[in-house]
């Protein structure tokens, strides 16, 4: 191994994308889908000079936003990173609701706070970066709404163009703010994999789109992955016991598991794995199913619904690598119904002052399934993703209070 001081700095340490089914070597600096064998492709870097460039020690003089870990980040000039301010979101304690749940150190890692008020933001500030790096005019994609509004959102950034999709029972918002974005929106009367095969046969007939597709092109699990980057940070360079991920296309997960082994063949995080939980709703649960009968990859359910509308995926492309970041870290899979994932938010904004998405409310409802299984003895340190703010689902909170006329009076005080 070279002295660290005989190597330049480097802004990425990106060598080359691999396989995530046969390993195969594919060239990362020309516009990349999935490979040949149809699986997704994952960024590998030079982990060996990235430990000789970096310490944790450096990162922590960086700024508060994900590109803070940009030598294990896929964008090689800094010159192309689009930005709107991602990352580095709190790493909240939930004391009241962890003594309601029985797992006093219950904490949740708050996406909420986001441009475009969901996680996706990261995945779409790196993938957007990375492809304008590599010349990508415009991108299209299907989405279950929380993507799309974020890639239409750093696609105008880039001053690129995006031509998104997505079924007509998506969060209303993401709508809006694809449209206010300027991207060119159609709804599909279906569900998102409807709304792949009509983007699919666009990009087939157009030149210039690049399909930006959930695992279809590799970097936005490289944005995602900063996710258990920042668990880790956050903690002092230390893994939680246990993590909870709200999974629809799994890429969250995945990438999580990703960063994991990164920062363990960096030398930055040692002992145990922290252990995967793949969360999802019982009107949506391949994964569940799969992991239960055993299997190495999903069935689409029929009939697939949910209010926790982005994780409503049928048939994940990277399925089988949610399975093994499961099975790999001695994980479980467990889906909640709707009627506990709504209570667990609504329990949780009483609790803790903080309104979750639905998906973020499955989580802390399966934190309470678990410990209530015994999966959970109580004494772990467990992390929950909320992956969105509840202002994207307005429409799961009802109000029901009286409207009092200029001349009305509020009850209560003492001069009855
Ligand atoms: C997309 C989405 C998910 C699922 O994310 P994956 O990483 O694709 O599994 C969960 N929650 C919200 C709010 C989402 O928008």
């Amino acid at each position: 191994m070279a002295a660290p001081s005989a190597l330049p700095t480097t802004y990425s340490t990106l060598s080359h994308l691999e396989c995530s089914r046969d390993g195969s070597r594919h060239d990362a600096d020309v516009v990349q889908g999935t490979s040949p064998a149809g699986a997704p492709l994952l960024a590998r870097y030079d982990l060996e000079r990235a430990a000789a460039t970096v310490s944790p020690a450096d990162i922590a003089t960086r700024a508060p936003d994900l590109w803070r870990y940009h030598e294990l980040l896929p964008v090689r000039d800094p010159a192309h990173v689009v930005t709107l301010g991602e990352g580095m979101t709190p790493l909240l304690d939930l004391p009241r609701a962890g003594a309601r749940l029985g797992v006093p150190g219950l904490r949740m890692k708050d996406e909420g706070l986001v441009p475009t008020g969901a996680f996706k933001a990261r995945g779409a500030a790196v993938g957007i970066s990375r492809a304008a790096e590599l010349g990508v005019r415009a991108v299209a994609m299907p989405t279950n709404g929380n993507a799309g509004a974020a890639w239409a959102s750093y696609a105008a950034r880039a001053g690129m163009g995006s031509l998104i999709a997505m079924p007509v029972d998506a969060p209303e918002i993401t709508r809006r703010e694809c449209v206010v974005a300027g991207a060119e929106l159609y709804l599909v009367d279906g569900l998102i994999g409807d709304a792949g095969k009509l983007v699919a046969d666009a990009v087939r007939r157009r030149t210039g789109y690049q399909d930006t597709s959930t695992l279809r092109e590799p970097y936005r699990i490289e944005g995602k992955k900063t996710m258990g980057y920042e668990i880790v940070e956050q903690l002092g360079w230390r893994a939680p016991d246990v993590i909870l991920y709200p999974t629809g296309g799994g890429v969250g997960i995945i990438a999580i598991h990703k960063a994991l082994q990164e920062m363990r063949e960096l030398g930055w995080l040692t002992g145990p794995m922290p252990r995967l939980v793949a969360v999802q709703a019982d009107g949506c649960a391949p994964i569940v199913d799969a992991f239960d009968a055993g299997l190495s990859e999903s069935t689409a359910p029929a009939d697939a619904h949910t209010i926790a509308f982005g994780i409503t995926v049928p048939k994940a492309l990277g399925d089988f690598l949610v399975l093994d970041a499961v099975r790999d870290t001695g994980g479980t899979a467990i889906a909640v119904s709707d009627d506990e994932l709504l209570a667990a938010q609504h329990t949780l904004a009483r609790d803790e002052g903080t309104w979750i998405c639905p998906e973020g409310g499955a989580c802390v409802a399966a934190v309470g399934q678990l410990r209530e299984s015994g999966w959970l003895d109580g004494s772990e340190d467990v992390v929950v993703l909320n992956t969105g703010t509840g202002l994207i689902y307005p429409d799961t909170v009802a109000v029901d209070v009286p409207t009092l006329p200029v001349d009305g009076r509020i009850p209560g005080g003492d001069d009855a």
